[in-house]
């Protein structure tokens, strides 16, 4: 649940189609996702499975903001205690 009256807009930052894995889509931690592309856009957006539909911007997309995509991403595995695959 959000807090009362807070609403969290996606700035198509792409962190989270970085961050986490994807088992749907065979992605691990930290591994862009094959779909993702330069602009951080989905291109396969209508075809896109049904985890990344689900997905809705949230507290998390504020806290793990940062000037660059490789930071956000650092951001998000460090909130959950992750680790990218080296
Ligand atoms: S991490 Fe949040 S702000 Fe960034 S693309 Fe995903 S939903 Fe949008
Ligand atoms: S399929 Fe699209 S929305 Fe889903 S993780 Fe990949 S780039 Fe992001």
């Amino acid at each position: 649940m959000t807090a009362a009256g807070k609403a969290y807009e996606c700035t198509k930052c792409g962190a989270c189609c970085v961050a986490p894995d994807i088992s749907t889509l065979g992605k691990a931690l930290g591994v862009r996702c094959p779909n993702l592309g330069p602009d951080n856009l989905c291109t396969a957006y209508e075809q896109r499975p049904q985890v990344c539909r689900d997905y809705a911007a949230d507290e998390l997309c504020e806290r793990i903001a940062a000037p660059s995509l490789e930071e956000r991403v650092a951001n998000y595995l460090a909130l959950f205690g992750l680790e990218a695959r080296r």
